[in-house]
């Protein structure tokens, strides 16, 4: 018989540091095996591994900052916490500029759905923005769209899981160049399952990007957006109403206004938190004062999920671990995240009964 509880363990190593120095080393985590372990805010360009970057560097001639490649690592992840969002987005940087042709865009979507089944993830929401990948080689933005469509299709058909694509708006680019990125978007629409915005959001608040939601919600895509991680509680109630957000990324400033949270409960608006990226940011400046304890106690709808994890040097279950150990979550606490995922996801009804039905019968 099976128990309930999985049991594992791992060991971080150098080139896959945890900012939290309490969690580095080998420990214990436990997720309910029955549950489906799934990852709905998950950046593939945020995941670009520290050793491709290297090697196609090398490839292309791409003269990188230091010589040695454990000394590059601290230009491409995170060691601490970082001053503010943009100085953990900038880490994110090398990644895309060693993209120079398709084929490279079309390798790092493959090894990102790799590095998910690697993870134990049963079901990722993959996010990217074509634009700040194609930006720096020129690259046209709707063939690295077809590209990440290919690489994530090759390998979902050598490993056992299941992926679906959010296109992200890069608002750090402006209104314009979001325009152009979401017609490459909705150019293959029928691969994606929704549309995201993301970037700077204290500069480029949500209202500047009404008219780019509007041609989202008639191209039927699902919709959810970054917001409340650099700004307050204000911009998440505009990427509801204006912008018609089923889920909110990090959503954090929810804590500070009780009528949200009301609104959010009331209409199963999710929350997609991302606990070590917002210690990260320095969003949250105390991992054990996380407001997704208060969420969860309220009964929102929240999950965990790691952000960008290659940038991180995290994975899926050190949040969980994290969630356990740093924030006390219970045994059903834990089972409650991992429900909420499944409900939260963009996965039809049936398809979310399948996923489970699956996970269930091979445990
Ligand atoms: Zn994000």
């Amino acid at each position: 018989m099976h128990s309930i509880i999985d049991v594992f363990s791992f060991t971080l190593n150098s080139s896959n540091r945890l900012s939290n120095k309490k969690q580095i080393g080998c420990y214990k985590t436990m997720i309910h095996s029955q549950l489906p372990l799934i990852d709905l805010h998950r950046h593939l360009d945020g995941n670009i591994r520290p050793q491709t970057i290297w090697s196609l560097a090398q490839k292309h001639d791409i003269v990188l900052p230091e010589t040695n490649f454990e000394d590059f690592i601290p230009h491409v992840q995170v060691q601490g916490s970082e001053s503010d969002l943009l100085a953990f987005l900038s880490k994110l940087d090398w990644g895309v500029t060693v993209l120079k042709t398709l084929d490279d865009c079309k390798r790092i979507s493959y090894e990102n759905v790799e590095d998910a089944y690697n993870a134990g993830i049963h079901y990722a929401e993959l996010r990217f923005s074509p634009y700040y990948m194609a930006m720096n080689n020129n690259l046209d933005v709707a063939d690295v769209v077809a590209a990440v469509i290919d690489g994530v299709k090759d390998a979902c058909n050598t490993y056992d899981v299941q992926i679906n694509l959010i296109g992200i708006l890069s608002r750090t680019f402006g209104v314009e160049k979001c325009q152009a990125e979401l017609d490459a978007l909705l150019a293959h629409k029928d691969h994606l399952i929704a549309v995201d915005l993301a970037g700077d959001e204290y500069n480029f608040p949500g209202e500047m990007f009404v008219s780019h939601f509007k041609q989202v919600q008639k191209a039927q895509l699902n919709v959810t957006v970054h917001a409340g991680e650099a700004a307050g509680a204000e911009s998440i109630w505009q990427a509801i109403n204006q912008l018609h957000a089923q889920r909110i990324g990090h959503g954090v400033a929810c804590r500070t206004d009780e009528k949200l949270m009301d609104y959010m409960l009331q209409h199963d608006i999710a929350i997609e938190s991302c606990l070590t990226s917002n210690f990260q940011t320095g969003t949250i400046k105390d991992l054990s004062q996380h407001p997704i304890k208060q969420f969860l106690a309220k009964g929102l709808l929240v999950c965990l999920n790691t952000d960008d994890p290659g940038v991180q040097g995290i994975e899926l279950k050190n949040e969980y671990n994290i969630a356990r150990n740093t924030l006390g979550f219970n045994d059903k606490e834990i089972m409650q995240l991992q429900e909420n995922s499944l409900k939260a996801c963009f996965l039809s009804a049936s398809e979310k009964l399948a996923l489970r039905n699956k996970i269930r019968n091979i445990v």
